[in-house]
């Protein structure tokens, strides 16, 4: 872009609140983010209605965006691209024509996150029309720390919503805390604002003795992050008084893919799903089947009380994850709850399911805390 085209607006598809970080990284570098409405039902009815009926719903929920944001006046689209072995490597090409053919004239454009720090950059360069290494290296961290604090607030969410006295404060009070991240600019006022953001959670009046089930989320990560594919699982558990811990966050990949190895100090969820999945899975298939394998071992060796698989309907690695899981019994005391997700999913019965689910927790965690308590007076 030239000088002439700052004001030009880039759009990028939503999954869940990873818009608040791009736009932060644009805001940087001096080009208007146009986010487009949240995914809703008319996202997905003309993402379904341009898409091959058998595509993945991610695939449907992203086309939708785009033709939401070029209708709302967006200059741009990015695409996050990928080289993976399953459709992603495909979805950029089948967008850029779905979007081509039915006229629109906004222009598309990619960002390839494997090819780390450097895809990043080259996006920003060719979006901005500069060559500001250090300027870019800001809306990059901009963007990560923002990511990094959303995902703990969201985990902080998590806990105040299975806990809380009366329904939906957390969600407020969340709510107010986002907005503190959206302002913050630099990583200064960050700092400040992720405090803010928490001390307004610790709002939430909470019963710390309330009997609290933990499920991790698994799944592909477009469907474990973005709460309108998944039809807000997080909420509907936190109703029933059950905390979730996703398994796959936007952070989680960002330590993967995007942080150079010496930043990093702990173990990256990929380094983790290559020791803990290897007895059931020798290499990665694609999509994130690897780390899914490694999330029931993982779940089960913390003593978790459950293990939630999302997927979207016709994903070929999460069809071979769900395969693997019954293999994995041998070794993995866990209850797991595989769901399947389309547009044609409907809310009753994914309810019904959640609550069935739910039930044989409890029940589970009720008995086994029974025996421990015999073993003890046996012991004594
Ligand atoms: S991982 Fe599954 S849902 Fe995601 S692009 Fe690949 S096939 Fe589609």
């Amino acid at each position: 872009m030239t000088k002439d085209k700052k004001k030009l607006k880039v759009a990028f598809p939503h999954m869940g609140t990873v818009y608040i970080a791009w736009s932060a990284a644009l805001k940087k570098i001096g080009v208007e983010p146009f986010v487009p409405p949240y995914t809703s039902k008319k996202t997905l009815s003309l993402g379904t209605k341009h898409s091959p009926e058998a595509i993945c719903l991610p695939y449907k929920l992203i086309l939708g965006n785009f033709i939401e944001a070029i209708e709302g006046g967006t200059d741009y689209v990015a695409m996050i691209s990928s080289p993976g072995c399953c459709r992603l490597g495909e979805y950029g090409n089948c967008i850029y024509n779905a979007l081509t053919d039915l006229g629109y004239k906004a222009k598309y454009i990619e960002l390839t996150l494997y090819d780390g720090l450097k895809g990043m950059y080259d996006f920003l360069q060719k979006i901005s029309g500069k060559n500001d290494p250090i300027l870019f290296i800001r809306a990059i961290n901009i963007a990560i720390r923002k990511m990094f604090v959303l995902d703990d607030l969201e985990n902080a969410l998590s806990y105040y919503r299975a806990r809380e006295i009366n329904f939906g404060d957390a969600e407020k009070n969340y709510n107010k805390a986002l907005q503190y991240i959206k302002d913050a600019n630099n990583t200064r006022s960050l700092k400040k604002a992720k405090k803010l953001a928490f001390d307004e959670m610790k709002k939430t009046a909470v019963d710390k003795n309330k009997e609290v089930l933990n499920v991790d989320l698994t799944g592909e990560i477009y469907l474990v992050c973005d709460q309108f594919s998944n039809q807000n699982i997080m909420r509907e558990l936190g109703k029933m008084g059950v905390q979730t811990r996703r398994s796959l966050t936007i952070s989680s990949f960002l330590k993967d893919a995007i942080i150079p190895k010496i930043f990093r100090k702990e173990e990256t969820h990929l380094q983790r799903a290559n020791r803990l999945a290897k007895p059931y899975l020798m290499r990665d298939i694609g999509g994130d089947s690897l780390e899914c394998v490694s999330d029931v071992a993982y779940a089960d060796e913390r003593g978790i009380d459950g293990i939630i698989h999302i997927s979207p309907f016709t994903c070929m690695p999460e069809i071979m994850s769900q395969n693997i899981f019954p293999a994995m019994r041998e070794n993995c005391d866990i209850p797991i709850l595989p769901l399947i997700m389309d547009e044609q999913t409907g809310k009753a019965g994914y309810l019904t399911r959640l609550e069935a689910f739910v039930d044989l927790m409890r029940r589970r965690k009720r008995k086994l805390s029974k025996a421990q308590e015999k073993q003890a007076e046996v012991i004594k």
